[in-house]
Order: C-alpha cells, then sequence, then structure tokens
C-alpha cells in the first residue's frame, strides 16, 4: 500500500483534506486521465475503460484508489473499481432487476418481502461504483439522494404496516447522505413502535472510512438499537483506517457484520476468504453473508461456480472460529430472496440413529431415544396468544408445525384441473378430502 503523499496527484492534499469524506467525496476519480495518474495504465488500457461505463459510471475514492497496485492489472481493489469492456458483454440469463426488488415493492424506493423486514432506499449514489454492483439498475444514475418525500412514503408504509419490525436503510449508499437528512430518517423511523431495529447497509468503512466520525456515532447511539452491514471482499481492504472505522462503530454499540460477494479473480478462494473472515473479526466485524455473484447485465465474468461457495464453507466451518464463518446465500433470480446453501453434514439416517460426518471427514453417530420426544409447550406459557407470529408459521414451517398438509405451486395444470373437479363435486359432500 502506498502512502497517498508519495503518489503525486495528491502530494499537495493536506492530512486534513484527505481525511475529509467530504474532499474524498468532491475528489474521485471519475475519468480516465486522472486514473492514469495512479495507477499505469497503457493507451490500450485507457481506452478500454472509458468505453466501458455504458451501464454504470465509474468514480473511485482517492483513498481506496491509494490502495491500488499501481502495476497489476490483477490486483483485487483495481478489479472492485475499474471498468472492464467485459462489463458490456450481457449474457442471456442476465436480467435488469434479477431478484425482483421492483416487483416486491409497494412504494418506489421500498422492497417488502420478507414478513418482518423492508429495504428503504435513500440515495442512489455511492462513494465508489463497485464493478460487480447488482444494483447497477440504480445506482449512480442520478449521483443524488431520494426526495424526503419519496422517502416519506417508504416510512409511511412502515407505519402502516406492523409486522415490520427491521427496516434497512440501503441504496447506493445511505451513508453518503449528510447526517443531518440521515438523523431525519432515523427518527421519523424511531417514532413507529413496532420497529425494533433500524439496520444500515454501507460499504463507507471500506471504500469512504472518513465517513465514520465521531458525530456520526454519536448521532446514531441516540437511536439504538442500530446494526449495520458492510462489504469486504478483500483482506487487503483491512486497512488502519477501515479499522479505525469499524472500530468506531462497535465501540459506538453498533453490531458491524460483512457481506461479502463472491467474485472471481478477486476472492474465489478458501484461503484468500478465509484471511478475510479471519482479519474481519480480528476488527470486530462479523462476517455474516457471502453472496454468490448476482445474475445482473454484465457480471458474468465476475461469476463463479456455484460449487466454489461450497467449497469455500467447506474451508472455513471446523477449521476456523464459528463466529468467522459466514452464510454462504444465493439471492434467487425472481425474488426467491437468499436461500442458504452449504456442505451437507449429515449422511445418513435410521429410525435408530443419525450418522453425521465432521469438518476432518470423520463419520459420527448420534443415537435417536426411545420415548416420546415430542415438544409440548410449557404448561404455563401463554406467548402464542401475545405474541403476532402469524407470517412466520407460513411457508415450510407451517407445514412442518402440521399447520397445512402440503405446499402446492400455483398456476400448474394440475392445479386447474383439480379447481374443475372441486366445482364438479359441490353438490356431493363429502367427496372433498379436505
Ligand atoms: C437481504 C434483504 C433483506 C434482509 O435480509 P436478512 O437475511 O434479514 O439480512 C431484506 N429485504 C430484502 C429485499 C433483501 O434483499
Ligand atoms: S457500494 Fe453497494 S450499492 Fe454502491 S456500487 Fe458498491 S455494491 Fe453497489
Amino acid at each position: 500500500m502506498r502512502r497517498y503523499k508519495d503518489i503525486p496527484l495528491w502530494k499537495d492534499v493536506s492530512p486534513k483534506q484527505w481525511t475529509d469524506w467530504h474532499w474524498q467525496v468532491r475528489n474521485r476519480i471519475t475519468d480516465v486521465e486522472t486514473l492514469a495518474q495512479v495507477v499505469n495504465l497503457s493507451d490500450a488500457e485507457q481506452k478500454e475503460i472509458s468505453n466501458s461505463m455504458k451501464y454504470l459510471r465509474m468514480a473511485i475514492t482517492p483513498y481506496y484508489a491509494s490502495l491500488m497496485d499501481p502495476n497489476d492489472p490483477d490486483c483485487p481493489i483495481r478489479k472492485q473499481a475499474i471498468p472492464s469492456s467485459n462489463e458490456l458483454h450481457v449474457t442471456k440469463d442476465e436480467m435488469t432487476d434479477t431478484v425482483y426488488e421492483t416487483v416486491d415493492s409497494p412504494h418506489e424506493g421500498l422492497t417488502h418481502r420478507y414478513p418482518d423486514r423492508v429495504l428503504l432506499l435513500l440515495t442512489d449514489q455511492c462513494s465508489m461504483y463497485c464493478r460487480h454492483c447488482c444494483r447497477r439498475r440504480i445506482v449512480g444514475q442520478t449521483d443524488h439522494a431520494r426526495s424526503w418525500e419519496e422517502i416519506k412514503a417508504g416510512i409511511d408504509y412502515v407505519r402502516d404496516t406492523p409486522q415490520v419490525r427491521d427496516v434497512l436503510l440501503s441504496g447506493g449508499d445511505p451513508l453518503l447522505v449528510s447526517d443531518q437528512f440521515l438523523e431525519k430518517v432515523i427518527r421519523e423511523i424511531r417514532k413507529i413502535k413496532h420497529v425494533q431495529i433500524v439496520r444500515i447497509g454501507t460499504r463507507t468503512p471500506v471504500v469512504l472510512p472518513y465517513r465514520i466520525t465521531p458525530q456520526l456515532v454519536k448521532m446514531l447511539r441516540k437511536y439504538h438499537p442500530i446494526w449495520l452491514n458492510t462489504h469486504f471482499n478483500h483482506p487487503n481492504e483491512i486497512t488502519t483506517e477501515s479499522k479505525r472505522a469499524v472500530e468506531m462503530l462497535v465501540d459506538g454499540g453498533i453490531p458491524v457484520g460483512n457481506q461479502q460477494v463472491l467474485l472471481k479473480g478477486v476472492n474465489d478462494c478458501p484461503t484468500i476468504t478465509k484471511k478475510l473472515c479471519q482479519d474481519l473479526t480480528w476488527i470486530r466485524c462479523r462476517p455474516y453473508y457471502i453472496y454468490q455473484c448476482d445474475i445482473a447485465k454484465g457480471l458474468e465474468h465476475f461469476r463463479t461456480s456455484l460449487g466454489k461457495g461450497i467449497e469455500i464453507i467447506e474451508a472455513l466451518r471446523g477449521h476456523t472460529s464459528g463466529f468467522a464463518v459466514p452464510q454462504f446465500v444465493i439471492d434467487a433470480p425472481t425474488g426467491g430472496g437468499k436461500i442458504p446453501v452449504g456442505p451437507n453434514y449429515l449422511i445418513s439416517m435410521s429410525d435408530k440413529r443419525w450418522i453425521l460426518r465432521n469438518y476432518e471427514g470423520g463419520v459420527f453417530q448420534f443415537p435417536e431415544v426411545a420415548g416420546d420426544r415430542e415438544s409440548k409447550c410449557p404448561p404455563s406459557c401463554k406467548m402464542c396468544k401475545t405474541y403476532d407470529n402469524i407470517e412466520s408459521n407460513e411457508g415450510v414451517a407451517a407445514v412442518l408445525s402440521g399447520k397445512k398438509m402440503c405446499l402446492l405451486p400455483e398456476g400448474t395444470m394440475r392445479e386447474a384441473r383439480r379447481k374443475e373437479i372441486k366445482k364438479e363435486r359441490k353438490h356431493a359432500p363429502g367427496c372433498d378430502p379436505f
């Protein structure tokens, strides 16, 4: 890593300017000529870069650019920040809104997919536009915050929807708005009794660590419980500055998690990811998810096989601290949501035993205990009567609990036939098995 002062472009920048997040945003690298002063680029490379901003603009914070290896085009920092002509290649499987955030959106900028939590977008601006961004359909479009009126409509929806207990502020990067604007949003959300936690999803600790200031933390602490997830992808991103940013947040009582994206040529390797996850625990950032790279347009060159993620988890679970092991998830196209996948540890079972294997490949048994093992409610517990848990009893959980016999897909020919049969038998009660 170079000292920024050693890069001629910034030799006259004072430490005060350099560590001022507004200065960093104002001085983002957005054109190839400036970039060529930070890393060595051939004429052909410069041309490729300027031709490759068709879907997503380029903006790189000076801080993040200073982490680049000037001589290595395969540097993991460069790959995440510098456009490549691969982005222009769109495959037939790729989509614009792959995970149907707009389909599950009762208000523009708000997605309500899961029972108890919503995603609220505050801005389409990011300090850096990651080349692998899956929200590239919206990020960087205006490079501005959304209007208070638009956000307010989303907050009104939360107020009118009592099952929402977790509001996730996202974007763009929600920490690109001013402290004042952010406080206005959080204060308004906090007035809603049924909202238990507020979450922030931000890459600033990684690409703009100076955004995490004592003032910001002081403001956020007033509205606890606040949770925050960030987005480290490579151990080289863990620096004195990003460490300080995460530690300030955690010292302010904000649990910090990490959402990594599996990227070919950046971190698609058990060794790199293990080092990253261990270093994250060192800075008190808990690895939360590893995402399979999305099928957004122009990301094919970053996508790994699904097996790679499973191989990585295999190399982590058991081999290192449990809290250094994230969950590998696939955010299923067309709105399936995050689906966890991983190695299988259950090998076989009989009515007497479970057969399990551990991370070393040792095979072990666990006996099924004879007798009545069905759990019963503690006699004095009244929670089911007082705690509204309706949506948690949907889906597979409802079949498990015996509330439903089965879940059948809609819109099949079989379903249509069944409807017909049911209609015809309307006058013959007794034929209906239900
Ligand atoms: C990821 C996501 C969430 C949060 O999911 P968690 O698994 O609770 O972290 C909420 N809403 C949407 C639309 C999401 O994509
Ligand atoms: S910070 Fe997040 S939203 Fe912004 S460009 Fe990067 S991945 Fe996309």
